[in-house]
């Protein structure tokens, strides 16, 4: 990245969230080596407020618009500027103050801003993965034209990233994308069915935002996850396979054409990945625990069960349909996910309203910004009907 200043100017986006406070950290134990141009949340404005008071963003940004407000009568006082609304995010990351952009909000809102930025010639930061679900191949197309470089922030993107390093592309054999295969990974089939948020919401390992959660006891996440590795490293779907490792040690690994295998071990903590998209693959100081080897008994792997987690094939399936497919996957996940959450459906259901309503949302082979925007509009919208009709 080149930047003129000794630091990096950050938009942080989602600056609330789980992944947001991390990077808040990382900044924090960087030395200065950051500053904060942008701070976006979706409507936690208290949590925005003492956010900006400490870390003193040229502007401060809350999705709901009713919150404005809020917003800039607590901020004024700082001479903090304010804004609102989603527009004003994916206007935010375009600023001349604005060197990396991390991407933090949750689901198909990361796509415009990241579309902006990487138009802007921005680098980004990417927690947002359903960015590059919904829209992989139109991301690669622009990052072509584009001196914007996208840094994973998904710990199995950035451990495949740091197996990679000063590897020839053409040696890689395939890509292992280790899950911990959440909270169900014992639960029997019957059990499953009758999982509640409660329960889904209790994930073993790691400590995530509740949508994401809920997607990794479905196992979509990592159907997400396969789709993300294939347009970050541009490897052939077939040549990407997950496989469970319950202790969440290894965060992912890549094997070479010799038939050695690289892994990245690490305890599950998310301060590491993400201070790693921010030092742009330069490696700063350690703020997660450090791994123990001497704690590990034992690390196993074993193959993902697709009849009690039948989402983690939409992957496949998603990548060779091609298209707005998965874009559909991901609209409908997002209203069936937050059904669940608000107990209006079971756990199984999930799985059901996606493989229900893909054809009833028409294919587009290559689709435009415009075509996504519709087909996520009208993914919502049947998925919600299909809800209704349970
Ligand atoms: P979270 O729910 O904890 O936080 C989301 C943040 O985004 C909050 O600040 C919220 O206010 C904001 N937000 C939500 N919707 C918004 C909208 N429409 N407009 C503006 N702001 C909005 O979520 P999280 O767990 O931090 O996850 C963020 C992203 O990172 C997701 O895409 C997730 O898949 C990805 N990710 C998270 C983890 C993790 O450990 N949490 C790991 C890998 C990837
Ligand atoms: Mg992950």
């Amino acid at each position: 990245m080149d930047t003129p200043n000794k630091f990096t100017r950050l938009a942080i986006l989602g600056s609330t969230g789980s992944i947001g406070t991390q990077t808040l950290d990382v900044v924090e134990h960087s030395g200065g080596q950051y500053r904060i141009s942008v701070l976006a949340a979706g409507s936690r404005v208290d949590d925005l407020i003492s956010q900006a008071i400490k870390f003193k963003p040229q502007l401060a940004i809350i999705a709901r618009r009713d919150l404005a407000g809020i917003l800039a009568d607590a901020l004024s006082p700082y001479g903090i500027e304010t804004a609102s609304g989603p527009e004003a995010l994916a206007e935010a990351v375009t600023r001349e103050d604005v060197d990396m952009v991390v991407t933090a909000t949750v689901g198909f809102s990361g796509l415009l801003p990241t579309v902006n930025a990487i138009m802007a010639g921005k680098d980004i930061a990417l927690a947002n993965k359903e960015t590059l679900v919904v829209a992989g191949s139109l991301i690669n197309r622009l990052l072509k034209q584009s001196s914007s470089r996208i840094y994973p922030v998904d710990s199995e993107h950035s451990a495949i990233a740091q197996c990679l390093v000063g590897e020839d592309p053409e040696s890689v054999h395939r890509l292992i994308i280790t899950a911990s295969g959440g909270p169900f990974r014992s639960w029997p089939a019957r059990r499953i069915a009758e999982a509640t948020a409660k329960d889904a919401l209790k994930h073993p390992n790691w400590s995530m935002g509740a949508k994401i959660t809920i997607d990794s006891a479905t196992m979509l996440n990592k159907a997400f996850e396969i789709i993300e590795a294939h347009y970050l490293f541009g490897i052939a779907p077939e040549r990407i396979r997950a496989v469970v490792h319950p202790q969440s040690i290894v965060h992912s690994m890549v094997e070479f054409k010799d038939g050695a295998i690289k892994a990245q071990l690490g305890v599950p903590d998310m301060h590491l990945p993400i201070a790693y998209a921010l030092g742009c693959g330069k490696r700063l100081g350690c703020i997660s625990p450090r791994l123990k080897l001497s704690d590990i008994y034992t690390m196993t792997f074993e193959e993902p069960d697709i009849k009690r987690f039948p989402a983690i094939t939409l992957a496949q399936y998603a990548l060779e349909r091609g298209g707005n497919t998965s874009c559909i996957i991901n609209g409908a996940n997002e209203i069936a996910n937050a059904a669940f959450i608000n107990g209006k459906i079971g756990f199984n259901d999930i799985y059901k309203c996606i493989v229900n309503i893909i054809d009833s949302v028409e294919f587009v082979e290559h689709p435009t910004l415009e075509d996504l925007l519709e087909t996520d509009r009208k993914a919502r919208h049947k998925a919600s009907e299909y809800i209704s009709s349970l």
